[in-house]
């Protein structure tokens, strides 16, 4: 089966995916799907692609070219050391990265590929992609919209039409689209957003609150030298990342600055309800579009089945909390935010191969985990308020914490009893283990305590408190805390998805591929292993076998092409000969 790339070109961060044994992955070399969509060239003239380019972007902006996707289709020429490329240019190296990535990862040479663009892109900046695709040699067998292929990695039900809110926040643009689906069709209602609004802000506010609570007390910018600030750039994107799941982090670089000849430190705390404060404008802007887009497409909240979360910026807890107010409604990020555009990607890339694919299964927690403590309850003070620590929906393995403090002046323990469910009540609510923090310190009450919850793979929750003030901690460890749940969760996902798959496969299969004959299928197959090996015999070989390789390869494709399973027989095996003299001759 051919093996249609899914490539998501980010402002920010670019991915590729694939169909693999059925199922959607996006590609990963050393554990890392994530290609920062940077590019640089070193003091040596050397390319720098991806994080080695990010690495350099603060201190060598000259030899560095950031954001290429917002200047597509223009007209321009960008400089990088002492050259000059067009914008497709620059993307194409970073496409052709991500091709090379899959085909060391797939082990085999890969032609095709779906490319997403925003949905506000218009045909120049979709035929500048196009270009830059060709250029990675690639052929680009489709251009889709983004959001169109985050909603391709929900299969909802196929009976009835759906509509999805996509809700996208990345690095430098925000966007927000009304998605419709219907019998596999996926539409584009309306699409509203803001290009110059995204978690790169989020780090300049961080950066400057930063920069000027040290700046009050030490009289010191360190926006002012390029090295520091990249240093403290560096650090609070790092900070605001794991604000998402802690409530209060440090951060620490030593050496920042030096007065008077006394070296001096960094080390601010940064809570995240301050975070917060500093990000709440921009994300009520974001709120503004999307009203905007429901009521250009001309929906009401309640009309809305499904939202779904894309970009890594709405990893901030504040991002789901406020759209969770404002469309009442439980958000969706199973599928990983960072990925599922490029997930989506190679789905329709699937879907054109005719490739019947699998459900995408993920692993989530179906029912919120959190602690009872006093607080709240539908308005009234009660000693069994439920405090939820991870969401339901989130992926697995999740790690998340919160900070809670005591209620007693002189309290000796803390008690921790661990729950599963969705009310606010505790009492409504499964209780699945407890446990105390003793011999707290003897202080006023407001002693805080940090409760974390570490959930793996296997539904193996670990709860930690840890008294802040002297490090203090104890641990409980629950088995199975949500296994069984999951199986029957798992399942319903499974033949929910399975379903919709199938039709939309069969439908791709129709418009795209003719049913083979079985002998076909197989002739095609055993070709198709041969060409992938041809590849690397034809690297090493001398240049008139080379030329001969090349001659006996395109009469085979198009053999392939035509679908002439005697031509396809009778090219394989002079391919084949002539593949193992030269394998003989080596
Ligand atoms: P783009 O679509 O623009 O290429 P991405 O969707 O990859 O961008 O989002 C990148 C942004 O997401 C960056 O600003 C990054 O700091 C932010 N981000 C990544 N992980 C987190 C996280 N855990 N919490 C908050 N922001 C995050
Ligand atoms: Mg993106």
């Amino acid at each position: 089966m051919e093996t249609i790339l899914g490539m998501d070109f980010g402002t920010t961060n670019s991915v590729v995916a694939v169909i693999r044994d059925g199922n959607v992955e996006a590609l990963r070399e050393d554990g890392e799907a994530i290609l920062p969509s940077v590019v640089g060239l070193d003091s040596d003239g050397q390319l720098l692609v991806g994080y080695p380019a990010w690495n350099q972007w603060t201190l060598a902006p000259e030899r560095t070219i950031k954001s290429v996707k917002r200047r597509m289709g223009e007209d321009v020429r960008l400089k990088m050391g002492n050259e000059e490329y067009a914008p497709q240019e620059i993307a194409a190296i970073i496409m052709r990265t991500l091709k090379e990535r899959a085909e060391r990862v797939l082990g085999y040479p890969v032609k095709k590929a779906v490319i997403t663009v925003p949905a506000f892109f218009n045909e120049t900046q979709r035929e500048a992609t196009r270009q830059a695709g060709e250029l990675a040699g690639l052929e680009v067998v489709r251009i889709i919209n983004e959001p169109t292929a985050a909603s391709l990695t929900y299969k909802g039900n196929d009976q009835r039409a759906e509509r999805l809110l996509v809700y996208d926040l990345g690095g430098g643009t925000f966007d927000v689209s009304i998605v419709q689906i219907e019998k596999g069709v996926v539409e584009v209602l309306a699409s509203h957003g803001d290009t110059r609004l995204g978690g790169d802000d989020f780090d300049r506010l961080l950066l400057d609150h930063i920069c000027d609570a040290f700046e009050k007390e030490h009289k010191i910018d360190l926006r002012r030298s390029p090295v520091s600030r990249s240093r403290v750039l560096k650090a609070v994107e790092e900070a605001k990342k794991r604000l998402s799941f802690e409530p209060v982090v440090k951060i620490e670089e030593e050496f920042i600055g030096e007065k008077a000849g006394v070296p001096l430190h960094l080390t601010p705390e940064i809570q995240r309800m301050e975070y917060e404060v500093l990000i709440e404008p921009l994300l009520s802007k974001t709120l503004v579009c999307v009203d905007e887009s429901l009521s250009d497409a001309g929906l009401r909240v309640d009309q809305i089945d499904r939202v779904i979360l894309v970009g890594g910026a709405t990893r901030t807890p504040m991002v789901h909390r406020l759209l969770q107010d404002q469309l009442r409604k439980v958000l969706h990020a199973e599928v990983d935010p960072d990925l599922c555009v490029a997930m989506g990607a190679a789905v329709q890339g699937g879907l054109i191969a005719g490739i019947d694919l699998g459900p995408i299964l993920v692993d989530i927690t179906p029912h919120t985990l959190g602690i009872g403590c006093l607080g709240e309850v539908r308005g009234v003070m009660s000693p069994y308020c439920f405090s939820p620590i991870i969401e339901r929906n989130t992926p697995l393995p999740a790690t998340r914490s919160e900070l809670y403090s005591t209620c007693c002046d002189g309290q000796e323990a803390a008690h921790i009893p661990v729950f599963q469910g969705e009310d606010e009540d505790v009492r409504n609510n499964h209780s699945i283990g407890e446990f105390y923090l003793e011999d707290l310190s003897d202080v006023p009450r407001g002693n805080e305590i940090l409760v974390r919850f570490d959930l793996d793979l296997d539904g193996i929750l670990k709860v930690t408190a840890v008294e802040r003030a002297t490090g203090k901690q104890e641990q409980l460890t629950i088995n199975n805390a949500i296994s069984r749940f999951r199986d029957e969760h798992q399942e319903e996902a499974r033949a929910r998805l399975e379903s919709a798959f199938e039709r939309a496969a069969a439908r791709g299969r129709k418009g795209q591929q003719e049913e083979l004959p079985p002998e076909l299928r197989e002739a095609i197959a055993k070709a198709e292993q041969l060409l992938a090996k041809t590849d690397q015999v034809a690297a090493t070989a001398s240049p008139e076998d080379a030329e001969e390789i090349q001659r006996l390869t395109e009469e085979l494709r198009s053999a392939i092409q035509r679908r002439s399973h005697k031509e396809i027989e009778a090219a394989t095996d002079a391919l084949e000969d002539l593949v193992f003299y030269l394998e003989d001759v080596r």
